[in-house]
């Protein structure tokens, strides 16, 4: 990989910007390892795109995704975290300073870096789906949600996220089509329960979603498969994907070591990666809890785990 003449050296640089990335900043910051962090596609990451969050420590009356974000991005802020707007398209960890390129422009030489890059929504793969995408498909209730008040609308999945998506939206839409491949959720007992309450939802159980149906002026129907093998048309406005994130992974998987969804393998309880001096929080190395609270503790891990590296290695 060429070195390019845009080229700075960081102590720590940091990619990603959830709540990973920016728990790891402030740690990072106040240990004096003047963290640069690279804010990626969607800064402040998926909580960005969610309403409430009443499950976050510390906010007794609930917060929003956005301002909790902007919360923790103000902290890191305060200790003299260097916050930009780039995405890192390109990585050389073979000897370090580890080098990163940001945006096929700048390469960054970074003496340690910790990998805070979340997941993104996964999509059925569906040609009718990415026809109608941006025009009626969408895997962001609360981004979307509101250009279909009063419709009629579909939400796929079976997990928390699309009860949580089917909830949000049963508070703007008539009627939410719950669409779930197996014959039960897999989501929390809470969030069932809450969906089963909920009035203007209906869930259907062993129907996959077989093609979004529309025309020029957007989508209009899914066309569905049921269990006992029939073919079920609904009538819909918006169709809304919940099934699930694929780690953002890719670009680091010529070094570093990744299971076989993507995720990346840390070492034992630690934020360690095969490659000495790279850590990995949050999302994209946590296939089982996801949740905001333990991206954050694992961001704070990450950060201890790299102040020890530099102390260790002679590099502070
Ligand atoms: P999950 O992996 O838990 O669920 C994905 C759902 O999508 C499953 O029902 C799955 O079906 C279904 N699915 C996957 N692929 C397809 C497909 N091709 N066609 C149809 N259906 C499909 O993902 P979530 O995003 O819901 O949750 C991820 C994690 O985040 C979980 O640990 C969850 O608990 C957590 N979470 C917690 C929240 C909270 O506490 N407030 C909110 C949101 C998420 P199947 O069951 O058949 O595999």
């Amino acid at each position: 990989m060429a070195t390019n003449k845009d080229t700075e050296n960081v102590k720590c640089l940091i990619i990603g910007s959830g709540p990973a990335g920016y728990t790891a900043a402030i740690y990072a910051a106040r240990a004096n390892m003047n963290p640069v962090v690279y804010e990626g596609l969607q800064p402040g990451g998926q909580l960005t795109t969610t309403t409430e969050v009443d499950n976050f420590p510390g906010y007794p009356e609930g917060i929003t995704g956005p301002e909790l974000m902007e919360d923790i991005r103000k902290q890191a802020t305060r200790f003299g975290t260097d916050i930009r707007s780039g995405f890192a398209t390109q990585v050389d960890f073979s000897v370090r300073p580890y080098k990163v390129i940001i945006d096929e422009e700048k390469t960054i030489l970074a003496q340690i870096v910790i990998i805070a890059t979340g997941a993104t929504a996964k999509y059925l793969g569906l040609e009718s789906e990415e026809k109608f995408r941006g025009s009626g498909v969408s895997a962001c209730a609360t981004c979307d949600g509101f250009f279909y008040k009063k419709q009629d609308i579909a939400v796929v999945g079976g997990g928390d996220t699309a009860c949580e998506e089917a909830l949000y939206l049963a508070g703007i839409c008539k009627t939410v089509h719950l669409i779930v491949r197996k014959n039960f959720l897999r989501a929390s007992k809470a969030m069932q329960d809450r969906v089963a309450k909920a009035e203007n939802i209906i869930t259907h159980f062993e129907h996959v979603t077989q093609e979004v149906l529309g025309d020029m002026s957007g989508v209009n129907g899914v066309k569905l498969l049921n269990g006992k093998g029939e073919t079920v048309i609904i009538p819909i406005t918006g169709f809304f994907l919940a099934i699930g994130h694929n780690p953002n992974s890719e670009v680091f998987k010529p070094y570093i070591e990744t299971d076989e969804v993507g995720y990346i393998k840390t070492e034992g309880n630690t934020s360690k990666t095969n490659v000495p001096g790279v850590f990995a929080c949050g999302d994209v190395q946590d296939p089982n809890y996801r949740q905001a609270i333990t991206a954050a503790g694992s961001g704070c891990i990450a950060a201890l785990d790299a102040e020890r590296f530099i102390s260790e290695m002679g590099l502070a």
